[in-house]
């Protein structure tokens, strides 16, 4: 039985949240992709996987109602974050307010995952972009249970997670729900970040990994909160790779999310080409979120940030203009599909110096 069209499947996880049986498990294909894999003994052919599969209904898309050039007003925050911070004054209000908290870390085993957190010390951990595709586990079915609970909630991921996550949740009460999607260019797997380390044959444990925030546009490894490894994107070959478009997953290439209409609450994302054709008069260079307010909640929550965070109204125009990733999903890199196959024949190391060393 086939959920979806393989190379259509996203990863999102919403069929192994929603199966009754527990007969799914994500499992890695050739290419290093997670994708569902059923077992026939355990699965009642009862659907609800396909059912609930994104990839099989038509997404349910918000026009921004307001866009914003903002950051936290907390340079720290602002420091530790990828563009302007936004993310975490988010996190703040929520958790602030009794509520929690859902984003990505590492592991103890190096595997970026989704998480809750509770406190502002472990939503610290979420900041930064980890450019790798992060397992929601069962995360589905713990906003679920939160909301259930009636605890407020607030869920941050890429926009097919955001869409798996509202798929999964079709017909539950969801207005304490607050779902931010970000603007993604791709993600790979995270088997090639686990191969990349290795192939780095770096002689200390690595237990974090930046690449954006504090050390921003270097791939940073640490151990214990030493820095082991660090090298510009220029010169790092995964950096390298990524931003070019070399080996995201397969339906990153044909993102359905890559426009200006959105499905999350509120999107995040940097505010490229910001003032390039009407005047910004404000520094930039700490960074800068765009904010894209597409519901009424959404509009509700970043009007209570207002004391947190400096925001400027900019236009819908201004954002899609800068931001290929509003526009169009990423183009593959002329190499793609030549890693692709080197990848299944020889290796993730082989496959990347053949590609991209030069
Ligand atoms: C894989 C990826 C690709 C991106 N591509 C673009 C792009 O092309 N254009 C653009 O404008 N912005 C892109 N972004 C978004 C951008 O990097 C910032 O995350 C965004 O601007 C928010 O910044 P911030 O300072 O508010 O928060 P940040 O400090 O960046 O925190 C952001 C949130 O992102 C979540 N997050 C981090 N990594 C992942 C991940 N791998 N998967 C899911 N959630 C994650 C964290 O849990 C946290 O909630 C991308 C982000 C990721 C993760």
């Amino acid at each position: 039985m086939k959920i979806c069209e393989t190379n259509h499947c996203t990863g999102c996880s919403a069929c192994y949240n929603v199966c009754p049986k527990k007969s799914i498990k994500m499992l890695e294909n050739e290419e290093g992709a997670v994708v569902p894999s059923i077992d026939k003994q355990k699965c009642i052919n009862c659907n609800l996987c396909i059912k609930t599969c994104p990839e099989n209904n038509k997404i349910d898309f918000h026009n921004p109602l307001k866009v914003y050039a903002a950051w936290s007003l907390n340079e720290n925050v602002r420091k530790n974050s990828s563009s302007g911070g936004i993310a975490y004054e988010i996190y703040r209000y929520v958790i602030e307010n009794g509520g929690i908290a859902f984003g990505t870390k590492f592991n103890d085993q190096m595997e970026l995952e989704h998480t809750m957190a509770t406190t502002l010390e472990q939503v610290k951990e979420f900041c930064g972009s980890k450019y790798t595709q992060s397992k929601i586990g069962k995360c589905y079915l713990d906003v679920k249970n939160c909301l259930k609970e009636n605890k407020k909630v607030v869920f941050i991921g890429t926009p097919c997670q955001i869409n798996g996550l509202k798929s999964f949740l079709r017909g539950e009460d969801i207005n304490n729900l607050l779902i931010i999607d970000l603007i993604c260019h791709g993600v790979p797997p995270q088997k090639y970040l686990k191969d990349y380390i290795r192939y780095l044959a770096i002689n200390k444990k690595v237990d974090d990994i930046s690449f954006r925030g504090k050390n921003n546009w270097y791939f940073t490894a640490y151990c214990q909160n030493e820095i082991i490894y660090k090298k510009h994107n220029k010169d790092d070959l995964y950096y390298r790779a990524f931003l070019d478009g070399l080996f995201y997953r397969e339906n990153c290439y044909n993102c359905r999310y890559a426009r200006e209409e959105r499905v999350g609450d509120i999107t995040l994302g940097d505010f490229w080409g910001l003032g390039k054709k009407v005047k910004f008069d404000y520094p930039i260079e700490n960074g800068v979120s765009v904010i894209l307010v597409n519901t009424e909640k959404g509009k509700k929550i970043i009007e209570n940030l207002n004391k947190r965070i400096f925001m400027e109204e900019r236009t819908i125009e201004e954002a899609v203009e800068g931001n290929a990733q509003l526009r169009q999903p990423s183009k593959k890199h002329e190499n793609t599909e030549k890693f692709k196959r080197i990848y299944m024949e020889q290796g993730f190391d082989i496959a990347l110096e053949k590609t991209m060393k030069d």
